[in-house]
């Protein structure tokens, strides 16, 4: 009898997609699984949030810029797709942020803002005295009574004291995010600082502790602290076009979106696609990467997933403005600044980014790219291209001398789309997806809506879909 191929149909080309897509091509490939896999994109280009421009020799990104290297899953798929060498590190160098309308250097040793060494933290102009004296409570209190999920915002405030939250912690952390961190889920974005809490008692001196001790690098004769970050020499897109050129021919169907998703009549029926335009896909199992509004809109007609669609997103925009190197006075080292949320200023932060990345600069230029928009802040966005540069041009001339127009900008919105992780958010997916898994368990939700939005967390989430839907058809 002919043995009927497996049809996985993956909706949402994004870095989640597109990695669940990759890796259960090569599962298949490599162990002889009979399964077809369709990787379905609204959009007319894959890539999803990744977006890189290339232009007059400049790499300029429109959304995610880079990835922490810790992590390990892009560097990974890098390799697999074979574009690891055009890995590039980002450069080091001073951090500020800006608060009372004045650049203040990070303090050495702080880890998202959480002090690690006492030197720099006393000597720092980023806090009062009263301030530091409050933040040195963190050495005596004792644990949070807390149980279940908190507020970051919270959690911190009770250990330093709101000057150091509002003028370091803050600024840090809700750049991730742009969220609001009276809201953000300490267990979902952090969960690592409630560990050291429960663990050392003092965030202080257990950062201390858990920090691994720098040791000297190979080859090396300098002291100079290595980047955390990588991106490619020539843009995030790399990573894009590499996995889909290794993507079987025929998989990938682009500018179709997936309109509705049919219940199979037998349990052991096909899922069907329905898809703009007339057209369906059958399916023995779906990998739903579309984000979590496009995901309750689908499941509405059943009644489910309708709790996802009170995880509120932001809006935000880029605008990356390139110089003529002559155009723009900097007199401070460094690779750029986050702004505290007290600052009379519309920018949230800006990277230097010519400084932190070289090779997104030609030589003779100036690149810079500031971000507006945050949570309660959000208007902006809505203004127009010219409107938008004029305020950013304005914020930034506060802190350095622009002399003349840039060459080019480009402005790029992200409009309700930075899934916001509020207190109680991994309770509400593990919810949601048991919720599923009880009417529709060939049905499987990943990306940054559901367990973390960097770009590793993302393909962290494709492979684990993969090894579900395997399992599951082959197990
Ligand atoms: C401005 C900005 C800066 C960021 N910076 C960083 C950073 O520096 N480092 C980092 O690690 N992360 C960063 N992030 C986060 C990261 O970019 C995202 O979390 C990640 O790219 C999301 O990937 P995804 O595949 O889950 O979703 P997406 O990239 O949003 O992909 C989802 C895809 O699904 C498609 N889709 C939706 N509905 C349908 C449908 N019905 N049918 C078919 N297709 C559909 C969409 O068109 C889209 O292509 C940033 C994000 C933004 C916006």
């Amino acid at each position: 009898m002919e043995r009927r191929n497996k049809k996985v149909v993956i909706v949402g080309g994004g870095i989640t997609g597109l990695s669940a897509a990759f890796y259960m091509q090569k599962e298949a490939r490599e162990k002889g699984l009979p399964l077809d896999v369709t990787l379905v994109e609204a959009a007319n280009r894959l890539g999803g949030k990744i977006q890189t421009v290339r232009r007059d020799g400049f790499v300029i990104e429109r959304g995610p810029d880079s990835f922490l290297i810790r992590k390990k899953s892009m560097g990974i798929l890098a390799e697999d797709v074979g574009v690891a060498e055009e890995l590039v590190r980002n450069a080091t160098g001073q951090a500020y942020v800006l608060v009372n309308g004045e650049l203040h250097p990070i303090p050495g040793g702080s880890i998202m803002g959480v002090p690690t060494e006492i030197g720099p933290f006393l000597k720092t102009g980023l806090f009062s005295l009263a301030g530091k004296l409050r933040a040195a409570g963190d050495f005596v209190l004792p644990r949070s009574s807390i149980q279940g999920d908190q507020s970051l915002g919270g959690f911190f405030r009770r250990r330093f004291g709101g000057e150091v939250v509002e003028n370091l912690i803050e600024p840090l952390l809700s750049g991730v995010y742009a969220g609001d961190i009276d809201h953000m889920s300490l267990e979902s974005t952090f969960p690592q600082f409630y560990e050291v809490e429960k663990k050392h008692r003092s965030l202080i001196l257990g950062m201390k502790k858990s920090t691994p001790k720098k040791l000297p690098q190979k080859n090396s004769h300098s002291s100079k602290k290595e980047g955390v970050f990588h991106t490619f020499r020539n843009g995030l897109e790399t990573l894009v076009e590499a996995v889909e050129q290794k993507l079987e021919p025929g998989s990938v169907m682009k500018g179709v979106r997936v309109e509705a998703i049919k219940e199979p009549a037998t349990p052991d029926g096909k899922t069907i696609l329905e898809l703009n335009g007339g057209q369906q896909l059958e399916a023995d199992a779906v990998i739903l990467t579309t984000g979590h509004e496009m995901a309750g809109r689908l499941f509405a007609p059943y009644g489910l997933l309708q709790d996802l669609r009170a995880i509120p997103t932001t809006s935000v925009a880029t605008v990356a403005l390139a110089f003529p190197e002559e155009a723009v006075v900097q007199d401070r080292e460094g690779t750029g600044f986050l702004v505290s949320r007290s600052s009379d200023y519309s920018i949230t932060a800006c990277t230097w980014t010519h400084r932190k990345w070289p090779t997104t600069t030609p030589e003779g230029k100036i690149l810079l790219r500031a971000f507006v928009g945050r949570v309660g802040d959000e208007a902006i966005v809505d203004l127009s291209d010219a409107e938008i540069e004029k305020i950013v041009l304005a914020d930034l001339n506060k802190i350095m001398t622009i002399k003349g127009k840039p060459d080019f900008t480009i402005i790029t919105r992200w409009k309700e789309d930075r899934p916001q992780y509020r207190v109680g958010h991994k309770q509400r997916i593990a919810d949601a997806r048991e919720e599923l898994k009880a009417r529709f368990p060939q049905v499987k939700l990943a990306g940054a809506s559901y367990n973390g939005v960097g770009l590793p967390d993302c393909i962290d989430q494709g492979r684990a879909a993969v090894n579900e839907v395997l399992e599951d058809l082959f197990e």
